[in-house]
């Protein structure tokens, strides 16, 4: 394939993917308005028009980035651009880094009128919204000195061994990334989120004594529990726990605490911990470090076809260019395997729904599902094909008669 059909597919792909996104978004919103048949409740009313704002904001999104992307392709810019930045800079490598920071920042630019609209229009209207202004900008800021100060170095020494070893980089990138979302996974606690979010320890009394009971059933060792301040930024509710190794840290968002029963806060904990006990957390790990090996090798090879660059306007081999190109030929299929994991992750929250609720009772686990699924103005009746595209977890009414129905021995 030369460069020009090369260019000529990404650009069929793009529309493609674009327009199969929009399709799943009207199907989204005609199934939800199946929820309205009836007399129902403000409640269902509100979650139905929430997620009809939702869907039309995203498709808007897709619509714009296609569109960016589109120009991008037909007037041949990545390659102008790469060359502005060839010729102003010295050294291929500084070259290299330049470019990708002036992609990263205009993708970044890009962003914010949609996050700003998202976040003080559509989750403000809906009652969601607690970012003020300033912690919305001091976000921002926060996010790009960290962008800059981690990634920076890590590729910076990427484009440095790909300058010395240009067929070995994919190995060795792979290797590099992987290290640094286990690191990311073993320190992000500790270390970045309190860039973010204030950690409290949680305090003494009964949601504490609860559990640290359950923990001790379950021999399960934790190094702390602490409480997050999310509703400074959202009243959406969430718990994770965190570390890597035996040892865990439980995180519980202040507004889990703030809207639920405890019984329902350590029926939510239960849950995550049978994410662990069941070997969920291992195996998505195992699985997005084969998938990624894959995506690597495969970049690996097609780097070698100058046509990859050459189809975004490129001179040549051009790493940078090669690494837009694959990413826009990937795209299709990235999305598939997206489709996949969902699946996995959505069996997953069954097992650990199931887990929860034969260590702690299925009542607190059904009210907790319920009372989570409402706050959160969940789709009362989503399309199956965009759950099957998009849903990490189940619907929540799914979830619920799964515990309803299981047989807790
Ligand atoms: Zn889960």
């Amino acid at each position: 394939m030369n460069a020009e059909q090369l260019r000529n597919l990404i650009i069929f792909i793009t529309v493609a993917v674009a327009t199969f996104k929009v399709v799943l978004n009207v199907l989204d919103v005609r199934s939800s308005r199946t929820a309205l048949i009836g007399s129902p409740s403000e409640e269902v009313k509100k979650a139905v028009e929430y997620t009809v704002t939702k869907r039309r904001f995203e498709s808007t999104n897709t619509v714009i980035s296609a569109v960016v992307v589109l120009t991008f392709l037909v007037l041949g810019l990545y390659g102008q651009i790469q060359q502005a930045v060839s010729s102003a800079i010295e050294g291929q490598i500084w070259q290299d880094l330049f470019f990708l920071l002036v992609m990263a920042l205009g993708l970044f630019i890009l962003g914010i009128p949609g996050s700003v609209y998202k976040t003080f229009v559509i989750e403000a209207k809906f009652g969601f919204n607690r970012t003020t202004v300033k912690t919305f900008i001091i976000d921002r800021i926060r996010g790009i000195v960290l962008g800059v100060v981690i990634l920076g170095p890590i590729l910076l020494g990427l484009l440095w061994i790909y300058s010395l070893l240009p067929n070995q980089i994919w190995w060795i990138a792979f290797l590099a990334i992987n290290l640094i979302s286990f690191i990311t996974a073993a320190i992000g606690t500790s270390v970045i989120l309190p860039l973010f979010n204030k950690l409290k320890e949680l305090p003494e009394g009964e949601l504490r004594d609860k559990i640290l009971a359950l923990c001790e059933k379950q021999n399960y060792k934790l190094k702390r529990i602490y409480v997050m301040d999310s509703s400074k930024r959202s009243s959406k509710s969430n718990a994770f726990f965190s570390g890597i190794g035996k040892t865990k840290t439980i995180v519980l968002f202040d507004s889990l605490i703030s809207k639920h029963t405890v019984d329902e806060v350590v029926g939510v904990l239960g849950h995550e911990m049978g994410h662990d006990k069941l070997g969920h957390i291992r195996s998505m790990l195992l699985l997005n470090m084969l998938q990624s090996f894959i995506i690597f090798a495969l970049f690996g090879w097609a780097l070698q076809e100058p046509a990859l660059s050459e189809a975004l306007g490129g001179n040549g081999i051009q790493l940078v260019l090669s690494l837009i190109a694959f990413g826009m030929l990937f795209s299709p299929i990235n999305f598939l395997l997206g489709i996949f994991d969902n699946s996995m992750t959505r069996r997953n929250e069954h097992g650990a729904d199931i887990f929860a609720s034969k260590v702690y009772g299925k009542e607190h686990i059904i009210s907790a599902l319920q009372r989570l699924s409402s706050d959160n103005l969940a789709n009362p009746a989503p399309h199956p094909l965009y759950v099957l595209a998009y849903y990490s977890h189940p619907p929540a009414s799914k979830r619920v008669s799964h515990v309803q129905e299981a047989k807790l021995v």
